[in-house]
């Protein structure tokens, strides 16, 4: 099922996420695979639960372009960063049309839990360090627009999604 995606200055986008819990229930099953839909449907690369609607600190990844499988990041820390920063464009589902350069550590290792609950580390320094980092930053509450440098397309849209936070 294609869920809407909830766009800035919606709060949820604004909250802390709670942890999933394991065995995974019923509910949380059925939004990972309705979360998978929706990240196609809506082009993206990522997408986090409270885009959704849903404060659970889960995001499905959908980086198939880059022959990465499609996968959940159940629960998931950023255990190490570089010193190293990489300023690339982001854009975001919740905020459609805006683009801008995003400063962000290089290289990452992320530990997450898969759907049996069993630990996984991943580390990347690629697309996949990239969009760890800005859906585990929408499990905190923290968006593009916080940290967005130079804005490269769609500045004009940004009073529309100005929230208190941001
Ligand atoms: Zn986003």
């Amino acid at each position: 099922m294609i869920l809407p995606i909830t766009k800035l200055p919606a709060e949820i986008l604004r909250k802390d996420t709670k942890n999933v819990d394991f065995p995974l229930s019923k509910e949380v099953k059925r939004l990972i695979k309705d979360m998978l839909d929706s990240v196609k449907k809506a082009e993206g690369i990522g997408l986090a639960a409270p885009q959704v609607g849903r404060n659970f600190n889960l995001a499905l990844i959908y980086l198939e372009e880059a022959g990465i499988p499609a996968f959940p990041l159940i629960n998931p820390v950023i255990k190490h960063t570089s010193k190293e920063l990489a300023e690339i464009e982001e854009g975001c589902l919740s905020m459609p049309g805006v683009f801008g350069m995003v400063k962000r550590p290089a290289k990452v290792t992320v530990e997450a839990q898969d759907l049996k609950g069993k630990k996984i580390t991943l580390t990347d320094d690629g697309w996949l360090a990239r969009v760890m980092q800005h859906e585990i930053d929408h499990l905190h509450g923290t968006l593009i627009i916080d940290k967005l440098g130079k804005i490269t397309r769609g500045k004009e849209l940004l009073p529309k999604y100005e929230d208190n936070k941001a």
